[in-house]
């Protein structure tokens, strides 16, 4: 039997922390305040083992449960004074869900719980202020509505529009509580007619209508979806806190903020939020007005006319900022708060280590450091490999002379251009098929995720720095520009307005949310700087990791980007994109299409010159790294030519018959190309493609040393080999080569020769191989594939089932299947180093670039991962956190 609920409040709590499992973030972390000393409303937490027991036993609570809740509200109005449902000092409670990690989707917060027709009468009376406690009953009756009894919340703000407009006031706060009192009946009017059920008056059934809506709530279609989207196990659960209320809407000197103890932008050292006076919830992130920022310097900085809380609440603001740097050194990260001020008294509502963007993620590492509050390690490990993308990519080219559409808020930077479109649905369309688009909506909530995700950019005209666009946005790396106060959208004409200038959807427009400018158009972007705060945290990444980094790429220029990058090496060069050029197609197929050796030769003795250049120019960005370059290895049909004018060019410069050369193409055809004639088995039926490349290898190893003054120590990659044999007969033909350049040229040099593992044989006779092979790059993509037994190309159609029915977790094609894939590159590993202790082992599937396959390449002690050019310093990044541990 467990024990079910949680209290914290007057300086002690029952949990702390470190139990977010069984707490939830929100509980553990008011249990933290509490235990601190900070002023928290007193409550308790429902842990979310009560959740667990919930789906397991038909949607019903253990028996205990509702002694442990009465004896926690019972302490409660000890510590307060008051009791729940009592006429004359009733306890008012918010009912606040919490998972483990903070979770768009879960049920809102319902506040003023325990408000009915009676108890409103007191609070009215308690406060001497009846606007307020009837600006709080009408508040209640809505959230409760609309989150428990499922009433629309639209229904509610319809009723509140009307009685603006027949008042003639702009803001809620402008209603007195006679407005308030006629609104309440109609709310409640509302409630009856929607849901068929009267709004209900009695404390306890509202309490425990709120608490099962928030276990219902770990349900919804919303949540669902959006653990799947973020990999978060069903089984996990929901906790609820039941808290007594404060409240921020007591009049002016009462208020509700949201803050972050430092910029979650820029990451600047600087206390930095938004606060509303006279206002209650999610006033401040709902944008229904405007908010004011905190600090007086934000204040001016954003050239806002409307008081700081450093100026209006001067004592208030003091014990907030006393709270920000408690905190900030008790978690040792930068804090998310919520907090509320009644009569200029502060309450703290929630603390959370706050999201931030990647490149204020890089700041506050480095600044922490320089701080002394976390060591280089722990500033390491705090940096989400996959977040550096956000810093690698494009900005607004500061040259460009672009068309302004409008600008606002600069809510998550990085710049963005795409199709103007107004849906999720529509954003995930797009993205599906490969268009860029910017999502565009008035304001976005929770069901608007999956389109953020899938479009490039957000931009909206309604909400602040704090509001769900902004917030999520930042969370997802997105760059997004909210709060366009002037723009206008029509959803229904599929516009977008502003100054005069509309844009429908399907019109192109570039978000820069660095600086909240909005573009018509594509604009031209740059290449970000990557120094600074960046610079130092990669050199201590670097200085701490084992594995080396490489890159996969086939060009100079990549090459050279990955360079910048911090590549240091070439773990696979694919010669075949090298033949994809249109001036070398053709004695590419020339040489396919021959029918005799001599034909072949003379082809290749075309391609020779070309290859020995793209070699040369490689070597030389490269200033003598290593550089493996694979052998020739996709099926040869890729290449040959398909129009009858195609094959009559081939054959005219063949000199050949084009019905036979016809005849010669449809005889490459294959039924299954992957598992064809390609890899080593083209160098041995074909060895001379093999000696011309490399020929070209060795040749222009000799040219770039002689050039740079850098020796090249190239490495030589066969594909695809299963047999020691295959190797063998392979090899004999590329040191014979060798010799022969060494002796034609009167220069010496060193190369190894080596294979690509990337078939179980292979890695089952690592051994064998070995005895050959001086190092092995396990190339997962194609392992993966052969392990799996699933076409990469054909698996769009069912993984997407696999993972929707939980069949498996991640697609194995980004993220190492170590189970398998893992198990049979474990065995390659340790074979091969007993036959040859210091062969060079490393990966050059897409994996070389995914922090979790990284991870998995440390265990089995590899020397190096490759993976493309922009992922490097992710890779550099996630190796050093791996060798960390
Ligand atoms: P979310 O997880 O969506 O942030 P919260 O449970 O934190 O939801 O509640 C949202 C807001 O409701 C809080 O930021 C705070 O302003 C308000 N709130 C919650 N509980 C209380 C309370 N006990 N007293 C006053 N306001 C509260
Ligand atoms: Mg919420
Ligand atoms: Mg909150």
């Amino acid at each position: 039997m467990g024990k079910w609920v949680y209290t914290f409040g007057d300086g002690t709590a029952e949990g702390d922390a470190s139990q977010r499992n069984l707490l939830g973030g929100k509980g553990a972390n008011l249990a933290e305040m509490a235990s601190l000393g900070l002023p928290v409303p007193p409550g308790m937490t429902i842990t979310t083992e009560v959740c667990t027991y919930f789906y397991e036993h038909e949607q019903s609570y253990p028996p205990e449960l509702e002694a442990e809740v009465n004896a926690a509200l019972d302490q409660i109005a000890a510590s307060t004074g008051r009791t729940f449902g009592d006429p004359k000092l009733p306890l008012l409670v918010s009912v606040r869900s919490g998972a483990r990690i903070s979770m768009p989707g879960m049920m809102d917060t319902v506040l003023n719980l325990g408000l009915n027709d009676e108890t409103v009468l007191a609070l009215a009376e308690n406060a001497g202020d009846d606007r307020f406690a009837y600006d709080s009953y009408r508040r209640f009756i809505q959230m409760y509505g609309d989150v428990v009894m499922g009433v629309e919340h639209k229904s509610f703000e319809d009723k509140l529009e009307a009685m603006k407009e027949e008042r003639g006031v702009d803001l809620d706060t402008d209603l007195s509580a006679d407005d308030w009192k006629v609104l309440i009946e109609d709310y409640k009017a509302v409630v009856l007619a929607e849901s068929g059920k009267p709004f209900p008056q009695d404390p306890k059934d509202q309490l425990w209508g709120a608490i099962g809506a928030v276990f219902g709530s770990w349900r919804t279609e919303r949540a669902v979806v959006y653990r799947r989207l973020h990999q978060i196990p069903e089984r996990w659960g929901t906790a609820v806190n039941v808290q007594a209320m404060v409240f921020g809407n007591m009049g002016e000197t009462s208020a509700t903020g949201v803050a972050f103890t430092r910029n979650p932008s820029t990451g600047e050292n600087q206390l930095y939020g938004e606060f509303l006076i006279n206002a209650q919830g999610e006033d401040v992130v709902a944008g229904i007005r405007t908010p004011q920022d905190i600090t007086e310097r934000a204040r001016i900085e954003a050239g806002s006319d409307k008081p700081s809380l450093e100026r209006s609440l001067p004592d208030a603001f003091a014990q907030f900022k006393d709270v920000c740097d408690t905190l900030e050194r008790h978690y040792r990260d930068v804090q998310d708060l919520e907090f509320t001020i009644e009569r200029g008294k502060l309450w703290m509502l929630q603390t959370r280590s706050g999201k931030r963007t990647a490149k204020a993620a890089l700041k506050i590492a480095v600044d922490m450091v320089d701080e002394g509050l976390i060591t280089e390690a722990e500033a390491i490990k705090r940096i989400e490999p996959a977040s550096l993308d956000q810093l690698l990519h494009p900005m607004i080219d500061p040259s460009a002379k672009p068309d302004q559409f409008a600008k606002a808020l600069p809510a998550s930077p990085g710049a963005a251009s795409g199709e103007v479109c107004f849906t999720s649905a529509e954003a995930e369309r797009l993205a599906a098929s490969g268009r860029p688009c910017v999502l565009c909506r008035i304001e976005t909530s929770p069901e608007d995720i999956a389109g953020m995700h899938a479009a490039d950019g957000i931009f909206t005209t309604r909400g602040g720095m704090t509001s769900h666009a902004a917030v999520v946005a930042r969370g997802m790396g997105k760059p997004c520009v909210s709060g366009a106060g002037g723009v206008k959208i029509d959803y229904a004409k599929g516009t977008i307005t502003a100054g005069g200038v509309t844009l429908k959807k399907g019109d192109k427009i570039t978000i820069d949310g660095g600086t909240g400018e909005v573009f018509v158009g594509e604009v031209p972007m740059l290449k970000p700087e990557l120094s600074g705060d960046f610079e130092r945290l990669m050199g201590w990444a670097d200085a701490k990791r084992r594995m080396k980094v490489r890159t996969n790429a086939d060009t100079p220029h990549d090459a050279k980007t990955a360079r910048e990058f911090g590549a240091e090496g070439i773990g696979l060069c694919r010669t075949e994109h090298m033949f994809f050029d249109p001036e070398r197609i053709m004695p590419m197929r020339e040489m396919i299409l021959a029918d005799d050796t001599a034909s072949r030769r003379a082809a290749l003795d075309k391609l020779l010159p070309m290859q020995r250049e793209d070699f040369t120019q490689l070597f030389e960005v490269m200033a003598g790294l290593p550089v493996t370059i694979r052998l020739l290895d996709p099926p040869l049909h890729e290449f040959i030519p398909h129009t009858d004018k195609e094959i009559e060019e081939v054959a005219k410069a063949l000199g050949a018959d084009p019905e036979k050369l016809k005849n010669r193409a449809s005889a490459l055809a294959e039924f299954n190309p992957m598992l064809g004639h390609r890899g080593v088995r083209l160098a041995i039926t074909y060895p001379e493609i093999a000696e011309m490349q490399s020929r070209a290898i060795f040749e222009a190893a000799i040219a770039a040393a002689q050039k740079t003054g850098a020796p090249v120590v190239p490495e030589v990659m066969v594909p695809l080999v299963g047999l020691k044999s295959e190797l063998e007969f392979v090899k004999k033909r590329i040191d014979a080569t060798a010799r022969a350049v060494s002796e034609e040229t009167g220069q010496t040099f060193t190369y190894q020769v080596g294979t690509m593992v990337e078939l179980p044989r292979a890695a089952l006779n690592a051994d064998k191989i070995a005895e050959e092979a001086e190092f092995f790059s396990f190339g997962t993509n194609d392992l993966t594939q052969t392990t799996f037994g699933i076409s990469r190309d054909d698996a769009g159609v069912f993984l997407g089932s696999y993972l929707k029915e939980s069949i498996i977790d991640v697609d194995p094609f980004v993220s190492l299947d170590t189970e398998g894939v893992g198990e049979l590159i474990k065995i390659g590993a340790e074979k091969g180093r007993q036959v040859r202790p210091d062969i060079k082992l490393g990966i050059c599937g897409e994996h070389g670039g995914d922090p979790n396959s990284i991870k998995f390449c440390e265990t089995v002690n590899l020397d190096y991962v490759s993976c493309s050019p922009f992922r490097v310093p992710i890779a550099r990044l996630a190796a050093a956190q791996a060798a960390l541990g």
